[in-house]
């Protein structure tokens, strides 16, 4: 039951910080190649390759836009085209707007559901192919705690993640007899860049300090007061690679603290 990924191609949307960066990394640990994907200024993107390439693999950039479907399809063409396959996809780019629905601006909506959602569509929609044709693949959707439960003034996060799990269950049936497994991950905090622009603006806006609003973030939503971290999700990602989990599919699997327990 092997963890070793030499030989296996990983593209990983939005692979420039936080969770991504920690998917990309273990993956890369475990020897696949990637395509890294996001918005970053050039010094970030050679420190990410630099740090991916250390371990002993290839690394390639593409700063495709995830909420435009042309420039999706491109970086489907140019992993393949640039690291000979594409074996494993990531589906993980992702950004948050908070305020409630009568507020909630339509252009939010939309670039939220644009990225968080339909990237995700179309980017195993140009992948499926190759993976059939290798007879294996792997498909992982990071979803979210909020794909399984909703949070007051969340609407179009929450809808995209409850909506990623959907697409998830969908695209595992699709591809069970084809050696291609899909599972959304769904994890609980994470302290990334997302998370950490929600507890400073929250700490300004109450006049308090970002510990003060750290600690009351998590224990409203998770039995355990601590973060899951980027390498711990992504240990989790190359072990759904793994021939172990080669019958795992269609799950939307909690990594949450004990968030949806409750
Ligand atoms: P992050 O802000 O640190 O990283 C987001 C990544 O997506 C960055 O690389 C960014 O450049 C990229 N990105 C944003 N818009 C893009 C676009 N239009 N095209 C290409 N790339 C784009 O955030 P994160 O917390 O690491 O979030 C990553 C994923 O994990 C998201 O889907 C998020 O919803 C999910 N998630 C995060 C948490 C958490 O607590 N941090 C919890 C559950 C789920």
């Amino acid at each position: 039951m092997t963890m070793n990924l030499k030989g296996r191609v990983a593209l990983v949307t939005g692979s420039t910080s936080g969770i991504g960066l920690g998917i990309a990394d273990a993956l890369a640990q475990a020897g696949a190649d990637i395509m890294v994907n996001g918005i970053a200024d050039a010094a970030t993107v050679d420190q990410v390759l630099a740090g991916l390439r250390a371990h002993g693999v290839k690394a390639a950039f593409s700063p495709a836009d995830i909420g435009k479907p042309d420039q999706v399809k491109g970086l489907v063409h140019t992993t393949i085209e640039q690291l000979g396959s594409l074996d494993i996809l990531v589906n993980n780019a992702g950004i948050q707007y908070v305020a409630k629905i009568e507020d909630f601006p339509e252009d939010r909506w939309d670039a939220i559901i644009a990225i968080n959602l339909s990237g995700a569509f179309h980017a195993s929609k140009w992948a499926i192919p190759g993976m059939r044709k290798a007879g294996w693949g792997r498909i992982i959707n990071i979803a979210s705690a909020h794909g399984l439960v909703g949070s007051e003034q969340k609407s179009a996060y929450v809808a995209a993640k409850h909506g990623i799990v959907g697409l998830t269950k969908v695209t595992a049936q699709e591809l069970a007899d084809a050696g291609i497994t899909a599972n959304a991950i769904c994890p609980g905090w994470v302290l990334t860049p997302l998370v950490q622009k929600q507890l400073d603006a929250k700490a300004a806006q109450e006049g308090v300090s970002v510990e003060t609003v750290t600690h009351a973030f998590l224990t409203e939503k998770q039995a355990m007061a601590k973060f899951t971290t980027p390498a711990q999700i992504g240990a989790l990602a190359v072990f759904l690679c793994s021939e172990a989990a080669s019958t795992i599919t269609g799950i939307a699997l909690p990594i949450d603290g004990g968030w949806t327990s409750r």
